[in-house]
């Protein structure tokens, strides 16, 4: 390792800093499935902010950001309480969640969906249109649309 030329050494640590980015941005867009998801299922009863850290095991400092974005998306309303003496908030779904959206179904076995390497691809149409998994999976849908 100690031998390779530099330039190799860098573009190996600038794809590892890629590779670490894109597992945090997939973990971030997990953890942000959980929340709505929760949110969704407590309804107008709502949950505890407090509590919802510990259903999902995600740190409050983390979850307090996406929260916050999910509030201003309007996905999710906030209202101060008091909760075991503390101060907290408890999370209620709000009008753009109420909405109803019907995803397709076939949306659920994108490949997109569940690849580490979707942060790269939504700034980078090339790399996506260049995508081996994703031009597969297109040709196969066609198929299965179209025998
Ligand atoms: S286009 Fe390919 S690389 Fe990009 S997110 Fe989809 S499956 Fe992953």
């Amino acid at each position: 390792m100690g031998d390779l030329p530099e330039n190799i050494r860098g573009k190996r640590s600038a794809r590892r800093r890629e590779v670490a980015s894109s597992q945090r941005s997939l973990q971030y867009k997990q953890a942000e499935k959980e929340i709505i998801d929760i949110v969704r299922k407590a309804g107008e009863e709502g949950v505890v902010q407090r509590e919802l850290w510990k259903k999902i095991g995600l740190d409050s400092r983390r979850g307090i950001k996406i929260i916050r974005r999910l509030e201003q998306q309007g996905i999710i309303s906030r209202k101060e309480i008091i909760y075991k003496g503390r101060k907290t908030y408890i999370l209620k779904p709000a009008t753009m969640m109420k909405a109803r959206i019907v995803i397709p179904g076939f949306l659920d076995d994108i490949p997109c969906m569940f690849c580490p390497e979707l942060p790269r691809c939504e700034s980078n149409l090339e790399s996506a249109l260049t995508c081996e998994v994703i031009n597969k999976w297109i040709e196969e849908k066609k198929k299965r649309d179209d025998p």
